[in-house]
């Protein structure tokens, strides 16, 4: 399987002798999604970004990223991170031979995402603030000294990301809505621009973003100073790309809702438990809103995007499963164990 850039390179702006820094990213699978179908009345899939190599989407714009940042001479990538980015940056910089520097709000990221940065040789600042005071900072920092920052303030993020909505047309033509998990805003930009861009004149999606009710400042209106929820991938108070997500939701006739850190977890469980799929809780935010505020009128083809893997963040995983059985090493034991739990 080829990596996005081959795959898509006409759609890219890259040439046929640019160089290239792939983890073979992209082309994740979209799952028709039975229980959720039925529970809203419309045609459901999931789109599982977790699939990618380092376990969200996150790949598809540092794929791009780091190989124009190689293009360009860089010596080493920047970013700052609620933790995917971070993992991402630091697989791509491992696999271009660049340094990674990778800066995130101290206490705030996920066990897998950490152990991912550290494990491929980035080097973690765990700074004592916010995730929006980390992406001031590393602003600041690129402009000062010649390092590629590859946060989605980056134009060559978006481009990458977008493919994925070139994918979604690919593989079940065009659909009515698509609900998303909305942080900094990239990704809701990334995939409006990659459903204007397939076919001009194509019927296009109402973009439906979700934020934490914690995190929620497009909600609001108004930058949220101490963003707080259990979804760790979206907490973000004052996004980036602000403006073009509101464009995007106003554009295609969608909108933003907020989902309680409640209605997330409800759907994080549900997903697992019945469609069989694992994603870590800033995902199931797009399972949560279409849940909580059902299809928008007339929508019958919807896709969900699950932004990341389950496993990135197992902490919250296990306190929110049911526990282990412990048990004796004996038939009866084990049999009681299966049939009864106990
Ligand atoms: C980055 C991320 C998001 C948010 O995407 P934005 O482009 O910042 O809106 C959502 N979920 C996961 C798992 C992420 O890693």
């Amino acid at each position: 399987m080829a990596g996005l850039i081959e795959r898509y390179r006409d759609r890219l702006p890259f040439g046929p002798d640019d160089p290239v820094v792939s983890l073979q990213e992209g082309s994740t699978p979209l799952v028709y999604a039975c229980h959720i179908s039925e529970r809203v009345g419309a045609q459901v899939w999931l789109k599982i970004e977790g699939a990618n190599p380092t376990g969200s989407f996150k790949d598809r714009g540092m794929t791009c990223a780091v190989s124009a940042a190689v293009r360009e001479g860089a010596s080493a990538v920047i970013c700052a991170s609620t933790g995917n980015t971070a993992a991402s940056a630091a697989a791509y910089a491992a696999r271009a031979g660049l340094r990674g520097a990778v800066i995130v709000p101290e206490g705030k990221i996920a066990t897998g995402k950490l152990a991912q940065a550290l494990m491929h040789g980035a080097r973690v600042i765990a700074l004592r603030g916010n995730f929006d005071q980390a992406l001031e900072l590393v602003r600041e920092l690129a402009q000062r000294h010649p390092i590629a920052l590859v946060n989605s303030v980056n134009p060559f993020r978006l481009e990458g990301q977008k493919t994925a909505a070139f994918e979604i047309l690919e593989e079940i033509g065009t659909i009515d809505a698509l609900c998303i998990p909305v942080g900094n805003a990239g990704n809701i930009t990334a995939y409006w621009k990659g459903f204007q861009e397939w076919e001009p004149g194509g019927a296009l999606p109402q973009m439906r973003g979700f934020q934490a009710a914690g995190a929620a400042p497009l909600v609001h209106g108004a930058p949220v100073e101490r963003p707080e929820t259990v979804a760790s991938a979206i907490r973000i108070g004052n996004p980036a790309r602000w403006e073009e997500a509101i464009a995007a939701m106003r554009d295609s006739r969608g909108g933003v809702e907020a989902v309680t850190d409640e209605q997330i977890l409800d759907a994080y469980r549900f997903l697992a438990s019945q469609e069989g799929v694992f994603c870590e809780p800033a995902s199931a935010a797009s399972v949560a809103g279409l849940l909580a505020y059902g299809a928008p009128e007339g929508a019958e083809r919807i896709v969900c995007v699950l932004t990341g893997h389950g496993l990135k963040d197992p902490q919250t995983a296990l306190e929110q499963a049911g526990s282990v059985i412990p048990c004796e090493a004996d038939l009866a034991s084990v049999e009681r164990a299966i049939y009864d739990g106990s």
